[in-house]
């Protein structure tokens, strides 16, 4: 049974359960079928031809109801985030050849594209989903935007066969899952950790809690894990550093399973959150956007046991239909305990970027398979577990989102004209990672070119501090020494 089986079966057996609480509103899988057959007939009637179909997202119903729409018609939807500068929103549109968005209002207007109202269509006669018929393997579910460093968003298509072997793989960690559970849904749609939160739960006729968008996000997820007592959260790890200095009062007792997924989970704090969720399995789990949402996993049972390197605890190994090697520079395998490139094969790998060209640098063929390049740098240890060491490159992860720091230098590079700027991410006073610009030279007013850069890249992606440096120090083949620099602004 696929997870769109799964689903519509959802739908007949627990047709008065909820499916979704967004804004301290209920809605039952009664409702979110209406709503999600009333958008297919809209999509059938307005833009039958049509398969890749953005949708401005929401934390509303009718953004969750787009998406299933969207999937049981086999198209795909790529999510667009209102409040992100229309520049970028319209390369996505593009690269995406978007003609057609679904939106619940129609207060924002993107390049060359038509807003389709959404809700509940006064043609529709009845409440059942048509689910198509289409081939799985060559058909894609959803199309993520992630920061790309020349500058550009780059474009990951990933399949409904991707989809659905993460979904299998899912299945095969043996969680207990029945509809009686809870689900924390924290996520952006933008974020692939997102579709986790929300098609698990919707396979097993549990219901999905949404963060409400105002107020402070950290005190959000806390109000609504006690709250609604969720039994079920995935979250980054930013979420225990915002909440550690409250865990003395912390107590989830109704939590089952606590995942963290997204960057490198400290062995120190997720020690001390144990004891916040008692009755809870802690996992850390990893994997890029490229390779569907998360493909290795690690169990963290006490303390004693945990295997970390560096207080960074392991990402362990490899869910069902996935594989993992570790490479050298010249993509060869390397022996357990040899650091390397941590490089992905299998089932829920993405058939590559919407930009050949990226393609070509991120994927390599190794004896017969094809391997993703994650850029992660990791060893297997004697028992399996991959370790994680850090990054090849210069991306990171702010509270979660993926940063390509080479992009916030092209544009800032671009709007000042100088190639003397850097951008760093640096461990704030309050222990948070935060992006910090550095500029060569006299200090002056960078107001104009932060204003400006809002324009090009999201909110997460401006620098929340910014440096001068009379001279950038140079390492031995002349390039900018970032390590130097690191160190001069600490
Ligand atoms: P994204 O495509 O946004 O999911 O980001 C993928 C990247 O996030 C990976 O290549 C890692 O650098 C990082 N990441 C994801 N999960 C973990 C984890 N559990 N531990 C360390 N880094 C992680």
């Amino acid at each position: 049974m696929n997870f769109l089986n799964k689903i519509t079966s959802v739908f007949n057996t627990y047709a008065e359960r909820n499916a979704f609480c967004i804004q301290n509103k209920f809605y039952s899988y009664t409702d979110l079928l209406a709503l999600t057959a009333s958008i297919q007939t809209t999509i059938n009637s307005r833009c039958p031809g049509e398969q890749n179909i953005g949708i401005v997202i929401k934390d509303d119903i009718e953004t969750y109801a787009s998406i299933l729409a969207i999937f049981f018609s086999g198209k795909t939807y790529i999510p667009i985030h209102p409040t992100y500068p229309p520049e970028r929103t319209d390369q996505i549109i593009e690269q995406a050849g978007i003609k057609f968005l679904l939106s619940k209002t129609d207060d924002t207007s993107y390049l060359g594209a038509t807003l389709i109202a959404t809700g509940y269509s006064s043609d529709q006669k009845n409440s059942d989903i048509a689910l198509a018929s289409f081939p799985f393997e060559k058909t894609n579910a959803y199309i993520l935007f992630t920061s790309g460093s020349t500058g550009v968003p780059k474009g990951v298509p990933i399949t409904y066969h991707n989809l659905d072997s993460f979904v299998t793989a899912f299945s095969a960690l043996a969680y207990e899952i029945d509809c009686n559970d809870r689900f924390l849904q924290m996520f952006e749609l933008t974020f692939d950790l997102s579709v986790m939160s929300y098609l698990i739960p919707l396979c097993h006729g549990a219901c999905v809690y949404t963060i409400p968008d105002s107020g402070m996000k950290f005190t959000n997820i806390y109000n609504v894990l006690s709250t609604h007592k969720i039994t079920f959260a995935l979250m980054v790890p930013s979420v225990l550093a915002n909440l550690r200095p409250y865990f003395e009062e912390i107590d989830l007792p109704d939590m089952r399973y606590s995942l963290f997924c997204g960057e490198a989970l400290y062995k120190d704090v997720v020690v001390e959150w144990l004891r916040c969720v008692p009755n809870a399995v802690v996992e850390n789990v990893y994997g890029p956007t490229e390779a569907t949402i998360f493909c290795l996993t690690y169990k963290i049972e006490d303390a004693a046991t945990i295997i970390e390197y560096n207080g960074i605890v392991t990402i362990g190994t490899p869910m069902q239909g996935m594989e993992a090697i570790v490479v050298d520079d010249a993509h060869q395998e390397l022996p357990d305990g040899e650091k390397g490139e941590l490089c992905l094969y299998g089932n829920q790998l993405t058939p590559g970027y919407l930009n050949a060209e990226k393609t070509k640098d991120a994927f390599f063929e190794l004896n017969g398979k094809r391997y993703y390049r994650t850029g992660d740098i990791t060893f297997r240890n004697e028992d399996g577990n991959f370790i994680y060491c850090g990054r090849v490159d210069h991306q990171v992860k702010i509270q979660g989102f993926r940063i390509e720091l080479s992009e916030i230098e092209f544009h800032l590079r671009a709007i000042t004209g100088s190639s003397n700027v850097v951008a760093l991410a640096v461990n704030a006073p309050n222990g948070m990672m935060q992006i910090t610009a550095v500029f060569e030279g006299e200090e002056s007013d960078t107001e104009p070119t932060l204003e400006a850069l809002k324009t090009k890249v999201p909110p997460y992606m401006i620098p929340a501090a910014v440096h001068f440096v009379a001279t950038f120090p140079l390492n031995t083949s002349g390039k900018t020494d970032r390590k130097a620099l690191q160190k001069m602004i600490a």
